[in-house]
């Protein structure tokens, strides 16, 4: 029996056996034959969504090629490639993904079955750009749906935490190819808070980083560029790096640390093609809470957050990250109730984290936030259908294609204990 563990090290599991099936006849007899089926994407989720003692399924080795559609508005491509395979296929075809988050490892099926999202004031998560899907399903049959056809299975698949089956292939909608800037620099907080939704609506893609002990953010902005190659970015993971073991070996030192790598953060820019520009590497590992909170709560929501960081000498050492993104029609999204404000609480990996992120959830929750899927929350089932309006529908879609409950785990049935 060999482990599996997730990005950050939170999360190991035990399945019985790990398979990577090479075609969808592999995986549908894989999936007919298993009593308890789990898929996996490349492990970037911080909740146990891939755990299981049953079977793990990996797409890294099924085939599969990109097809473009003739109008171009969208792609059929395989969904256990990664975000950086697809944006780099696409980009050889001369297009782009609207929007992409912080970083490309993830699978195209993984990011969409957990609404990953970037940032956007009118943009909105990956999940509202899928156009269709091919499923495998608990029975071993194999389904494709869109608005369409199995209308209902479609709208339950959005997004659906691998719940419904496994998606060999996505239908996503792409843009033309589309070049960007990257423009950093560093801002009051003060002034960032008070002039927000003119910078929101300002700039495609706006986003800040903020260390809670530091009066100054890191103020990220994506703007429309002329072509041209990618141009060099500085790597300051190693000083960061230095920066978090010294935080874990004297917690006390973490407000002091923050200052200083706040008035560290100097202006630049650099310019490329989107799908290089979008993401960034990511190499300190870290857990993550990320609150997802309708517009108008954002800014007291952050303001509180912070006082209690403070209050409570909080030896948080990574900084919060404001996003915004745009609403969707989703039965399981976030997103479903308007826009939001996203803000991500992260901790060291070799950090204690649970208390702190508890203490930060009882006030992001306070303010209307939804929980981000993939990152740590403590949601019930109760919570769940409190919180969205059509989890019941969700869960009769669920019921219907999976009555046997083959792929939940622990943590989906106490999450959805609701639709069993
Ligand atoms: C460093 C880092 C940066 C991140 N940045 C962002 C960000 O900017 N924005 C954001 O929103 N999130 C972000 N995340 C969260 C991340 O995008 C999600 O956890 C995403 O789901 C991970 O994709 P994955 O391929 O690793 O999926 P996994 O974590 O492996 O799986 C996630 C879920 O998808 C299901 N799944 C995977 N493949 C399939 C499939 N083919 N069919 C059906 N179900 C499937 C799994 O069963 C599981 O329920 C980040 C995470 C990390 C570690």
């Amino acid at each position: 029996m060999s482990a599996w563990r997730n990005w950050s090290g939170s999360v190991v599991a035990h399945p019985a056996q790990i398979v990577r099936p090479r075609d969808e006849d592999a995986l549908a007899q894989i999936v007919r034959g298993a009593a308890q089926v789990r898929v996996t994407g490349a492990g970037h989720s911080f909740m146990p969504l891939c755990a299981t003692a049953g079977t793990l399924v990996s797409l890294d080795d099924m085939a599969g090629t990109l097809v473009v559609a003739a109008d171009r508005a969208s792609v059929d491509a395989p969904a256990g490639w990664s975000l950086k395979r697809l944006t780099e296929a696409l980009w050889a075809q001369g297009l782009s993904l609207a929007n992409q988050g912080d970083v490309n490892p993830q699978t195209l099926g993984g990011a969409l079955a957990t609404g990953t999202h970037g940032t956007g004031r009118e943009l909105g998560s990956l999940a509202a750009m899928a156009r269709g899907y091919r499923l495998v399903l608990a029975d071993g049959s194999v389904v494709d749906c869109d608005k369409d056809h199995e209308p209902e299975l479609f709208e339950a698949q959005r997004l659906s935490l691998g719940l419904l089956g496994v998606a060999t292939r996505v239908r996503i909608a792409v843009i033309p190819a589309l070049h960007l800037e990257e423009r950093i620099a560093r801002r009051a907080l003060a002034e960032v808070l008070d002039t927000l939704p003119a910078l929101a609506a300002a700039t495609r893609h706006m986003e800040f980083f903020l260390f809670p002990y530091a009066e100054t953010v890191t103020l990220k902005t994506l703007h429309p560029a002329a072509p041209g190659p990618l141009t060099a970015q500085e790597d300051g993971d190693a000083v960061f790096q230095a920066c978090c073991d010294l935080a874990a070996a004297a917690p006390r030192s973490a407000a002091m640390i923050q200052r200083v790598l706040a008035r560290l953060t100097r202006a630049s820019r650099r310019s490329g093609p989107a799908w290089q520009i979008f993401p960034s590497e990511r190499t300190v590992r870290f857990e993550e809470m990320e609150y997802e909170i309708p517009l108008a709560g954002a800014v007291p929501a952050l303001r509180e957050a912070l006082a209690l960081v403070r209050a409570k000498r909080m030896p948080l050492i990574f900084p919060f990250e404001f996003r915004m993104v745009a609403a969707d029609d989703i039965w399981l999204s976030p997103f479903h109730a308007g826009a939001c404000a996203s803000i991500s609480v992260h901790q060291y990996a070799a950090m204690p984290f649970a208390e702190h992120f508890a203490a930060l959830e009882a006030v992001f929750r306070a303010h209307g936030g939804r929980p981000h899927w993939a990152k740590r929350h403590t949601l019930t089932s109760a919570d769940v259908v409190a919180l969205y309006p059509q989890a019941q529908a969700f869960g009769q879609v669920r019921k219907r294609v999976d009555p046997g409950a083959k792929f939940m785990n622990d943590h989906l049935r106490q999450l959805f204990a609701f639709s069993l």
